[in-house]
């Protein structure tokens, strides 16, 4: 790996023109650019933030990665994404500490044992790794989880992606921004999109709060503000923009060796590489664009963590935060394009969109280089909401993440 460099990017003056202007620079908008210019040649490319780079839901969230998902389609487009993960370091010259120390969903009711044991074959069959345990085998992989039958809601087993885990967010997104900018995609900051310039059904540019900027192809990247635009361009997303938190302990001694997550006390709980307690729950229930939640929230999830992990009895929790997550109806992403030609759309990746950025990226360039999807992200249409050709991941996805 080589030394860290004294900037990883310029920071360029915004020019009138671009072949392509990707609205957002948090994971998915840097990709997207690095992966543009990378795989498709097309370098005359700017990333529009209106704050600073990936400062919005990039910074904030838990970094989980997996891809034992229900249905193909998901289990296609998560693992092609987990499949970059395993090479990223390498394609992007730095250590993005990609741990795959694995992804442990506990199972504490009858109807969770049916659905994991489901979702664990449907892995299977989609070659994704996947494993059912057994309590005790729980224990095994992390022994620090309570599995006394005592309990509210005892653990009955659990499924394993082994090859799931975590990395580090800031680096992702350091490491994106340095291979895009080095391949000539200006990355503009402050920069925030307020309207489009469409003529004749096709979008000709972007207005900012930096001046208009043409271009030949605009792609939104704007996660929980995705509404915001597509009402500015028209388009009604089927999307709404709700808070979602997580907290961090104090650093603590290398105690928790994998990622344990359960939606039926609704918690996740997984140590970072610097040894605080990263964990999070679920999304508070009713829409804001405020960066924070309820204090209800996080009081249930810490209940929920202590039972399931009584160690940390004594452990406090130092920082709390929240961004704004843009959920779909059948929580799962839209990828494509829209009704307005050369205008395309990536969002609706929810609470669980990092482990996606890798793919997310590689897809979405493809889709905006050739005008049509990719065969991945084909299936991710605006109009599923219309035709009903759902990808219904709510029970994959129940405990986000
Ligand atoms: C607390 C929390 C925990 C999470 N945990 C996980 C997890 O463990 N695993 C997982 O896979 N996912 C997780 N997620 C979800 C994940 O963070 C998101 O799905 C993903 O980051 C969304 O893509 P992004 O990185 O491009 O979004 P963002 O980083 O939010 O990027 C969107 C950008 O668009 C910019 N923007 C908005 N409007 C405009 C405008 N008009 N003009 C210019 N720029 C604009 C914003 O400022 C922002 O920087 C979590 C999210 C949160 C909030």
């Amino acid at each position: 790996m080589s030394e860290h460099p004294p900037y990883l990017w310029r920071n360029p003056e915004p020019k009138r023109s671009y072949d392509v202007v990707i609205v957002g620079g948090g994971g998915h908008g840097l990709a997207t650019a690095y992966y543009l210019a990378r795989n498709h040649g097309i370098r005359n490319v700017a990333v529009l933030e209106r704050g600073w780079l990936a400062g919005g839901n990039m910074a904030r969230n838990t970094t989980i990665i997996r891809s034992n998902y229900l249905w193909d389609e998901s289990a296609g487009i998560y693992e092609f994404a987990l499949k970059l993960w395993e090479g990223l370091s390498e394609e992007l010259d730095y250590d993005i500490l990609f741990s795959q120390r694995g992804v442990l969903n506990l199972a504490h009711t009858l109807q969770d044992v049916r659905e994991a044991n489901r979702r664990v074959n449907a892995n299977r069959l989609n070659g994704v790794d996947a494993e059912w345990l057994t309590p005790e085998q729980v224990r095994e992989v992390c022994p620090i989880v309570n599995i006394s039958p005592d309990v509210r809601y005892p653990v009955l087993g659990g499924t394993l992606q082994p090859r799931g885990g975590i990395a580090k967010h800031d680096h992702v997104a350091w490491a994106y921004a340095r291979g895009a900018d080095a391949l000539g995609v200006d990355l503009i900051q402050n920069c925030e999109v307020t309207g489009f310039d469409v003529v004749d059904g096709r979008v000709t540019g972007v207005r900012t709060s930096r001046g208009n900027i043409a271009a030949g192809a605009v792609a939104l990247c704007a996660a929980g503000h995705s509404t915001v635009l597509g009402e500015l361009a028209g388009i009604q997303l089927p999307i709404q923009s709700r808070p979602l938190q997580a907290m961090v302990s104090e650093l603590l001694e290398p105690i928790h060796p994998c990622v344990v997550m359960s939606s039926a006390v609704h918690v996740y709980v997984s140590q970072a590489h610097k040894g605080e307690l990263v964990m999070g729950a679920g999304i508070d229930s009713y829409n804001s664009y405020a960066q924070r939640g309820s204090f209800h929230v996080i009081e249930r999830q810490m209940a929920a963590a202590l039972e399931l992990f009584p160690i940390f009895a004594g452990a406090h929790v130092v920082r709390t935060w929240g961004g704004i997550v843009d959920v779909s109806p059948d929580a799962s992403p839209i990828l494509g394009l829209t009704p307005i030609e050369r205008l395309y759309v990536n969002c609706g990746w929810g609470t669980g969109g990092f482990k996606a950025t890798p793919g997310a990226g590689w897809l979405y360039a493809h889709t905006i280089a050739h005008s049509e999807p990719h065969p991945l992200n084909a299936p991710f249409t605006l109009d599923r909401f219309t035709t009903g050709a759902l990808i219904d991941e709510h029970g994959a996805a129940a405990v986000a993440h």
